[in-house]
């Protein structure tokens, strides 16, 4: 009998012409330099390092590897700036500082989104859709509050904090630096940045922007450089608050580091979110809610729903169309409009990817991955899912921040909600039922700082960010998001 056609080819019916961005619009320069005191200048050292492309493993440019000279110029900057001018300054103006930024953000989209496609190796459709976007809506959202902040804290009266160092992660280079910047400046506090080292240069274009709107120097300071300059800021004496955002083992390191200072922390750190389908659910939005919730950003994402709960008596279903699912997604360059999935950000996070799929089949899970070709240069790895795994087994209890998914079953809800809170981590979770009841039964007894319910990884400036155990501590987003950057006291009455 001659074979059967698969009802579904993928390989033929999916096919997509190629649909490039060009990359014209950015003209990278030979070499960067890092931003102090409004002026751009390479590190004291003369040191530089280089920014790969991960797609193509290809050099875009050199940026300065900042010492502790670089720091100590950056903090007094920023010191000088928050007492001589920006602390100062009528609410109302710096509201307008941040409108004109969240504007030429806007005006730059394009340019910000294909660099932070190339600089990190994110799919252009995610750069240009989510992360520039929200990027300029949180300056938007946050200069709607410069001036009132009284409003914000009623009855209380909101001064700065002073001089805050902000540390951001390589996986939404930009819209970590809005989420740091914006609420900070809001507030009349001066800062100093530092980028991560794999995805410097949307850092760098906002320093640009910082330049030409106009702000005084030295409120923005933009430092490039590995940990080693980042470890220098967080216990630089002049510093009054550590906004840091990354690994949980660095957000212990820097809070071993702060122990008896006076200094302010919030910590965003990493996560192990789950997914919970009830055999109610709306299976096909479920699936598609699946693949937005492990595969978008590559998985480097900390709120990723990287454990999967499936209500046993639709897990058959539901885990063949999510096979399918994946066998559909685009993997490859980063640049095209097409695609879903992007390259790996570097060689380092490749390498414990793939040690930690190792790990999950020595340990007996069983791995399905997507059915797709990778390109021969850049780093790659194809959406992964375990089955046949345990609660003990580490890729269902360690944050890979990649795309690999692990699934287990359950059958009743108190079943799933305590499988699902055995994690050290307590950053997202999301659920998906048709039952309102169970919505609010899930939210209420999952220790998590937010949970979606029949989505995932939704984002919006006025909703405050952030999470519970070693996930971290402090909000990011939303009025709360102001707090670490206010001291609150009650005016006196007469
Ligand atoms: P890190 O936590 O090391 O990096 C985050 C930021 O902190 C970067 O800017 C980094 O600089 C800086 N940094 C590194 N060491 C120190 C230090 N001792 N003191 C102050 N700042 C420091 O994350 P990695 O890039 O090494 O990624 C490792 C793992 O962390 C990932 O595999 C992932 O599991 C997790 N991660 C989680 C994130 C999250 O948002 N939850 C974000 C990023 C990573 P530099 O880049 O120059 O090293």
């Amino acid at each position: 009998m001659p074979n059967k056609k698969p009802a579904m080819d993928f390989d033929a019916d999916w096919s997509y012409s190629p649909a490039p961005q060009s990359s014209a619009e950015v003209k990278l320069r030979k070499r960067y330099d890092m931003f102090i005191d409004g002026e751009f200048r390479p590190a004291e050292s003369g040191e530089f390092f280089e920014s790969i492309n991960p797609a193509t493993e290809e050099k875009l440019t050199e940026v300065p590897q900042a010492g502790a000279d670089d720091v100590e110029r950056a903090v007094a900057a920023a010191r000088q700036a928050y007492t001589g001018t920006w602390s100062r300054m009528a609410a109302a103006e710096r509201g307008k500082f941040l409108f004109r930024i969240a504007r030429m953000i806007q005006e730059r989209s394009r340019e910000l989104a294909v660099m932070e496609s190339m600089d990190g190796g994110k799919p252009i459709r995610e750069a240009r859709d989510i992360d520039i976007p929200l990027a300029a809506a949180h300056f938007f959202y946050y200069a709607g509050w410069a001036d009132k902040l009284d409003y914000a804290f009623p009855g209380r009266s909101a001064q700065p904090t002073g001089v805050a160092a902000q540390i951001i992660p390589w996986n939404f280079p930009l819209l970590m630096a809005a989420w740091k910047l914006a609420p900070a400046l809001a507030a009349g506090n001066t800062l100093v940045l530092k980028p991560a080292e794999t995805t410097p240069l949307t850092a760098l274009l906002l320093a640009e922007i910082v330049r030409e709107a106009g702000l005084p120097p030295g409120v923005v300071n933009i430092v490039t450089g590995s940990g080693e300059t980042g470890k220098i800021l967080v216990r630089h004496p002049d510093v009054d608050k550590i906004a840091f955002t990354g690994s949980t083992v660095v957000g212990k390191e820097i809070m071993r580091a702060l122990a008896g200072s006076r200094k302010r922390y919030t910590l965003e750190l990493g996560g192990k979110a789950a997914i919970i389908i009830f055999a109610d659910a709306a299976i096909d939005q479920a699936v598609e809610g699946i693949i937005n919730a492990i595969f978008f950003n590559q998985g480097h994402v900390c709120c990723a729903g990287s454990r999967l709960f499936v209500q046993e008596s639709v897990a058959a279903e539901v885990l063949e169309k999510l096979r399918d699912r994946m066998d559909t997604l685009m993997v490859g360059d980063p640049l095209d409009k097409n695609t879903d999935v992007g390259a790996i950000n570097s060689r380092e996070q490749l390498e414990r990817i793939r040690a930690y799929v190792a790990i999950g089949q020595e340990e007996g899970g069983e791995v399905y991955q997507s059915r797709c070709s990778l390109p021969d240069r850049g780093f790659w790895h194809a959406p992964t899912l375990f089955s046949n795994v345990s609660q003990s087994h580490r890729v269902m209890q360690e944050e890979i921040f990649g795309p690999v998914l692990a699934v287990q079953t359950f059958r009743t809800a108190d079943e799933v909600i305590a499988k699902a809170n055995n994690t050290p981590y307590g950053l997202s979770g999301g659920v998906w039922t048709d039952k309102g009841a169970k919505i609010f039964k899930i939210t209420r007894e999952i220790r998590a700082g937010v949970i979606w319910a029949n989505t995932f990884n939704k984002f919006d400036p006025s909703s405050p960010f952030g999470g519970y155990k070693e996930s971290g501590m402090g909000r990011e987003g939303g009025l709360e998001g102001l707090l670490p950057y206010v001291h609150l006291s009650t005016p006196r009455r007469r």
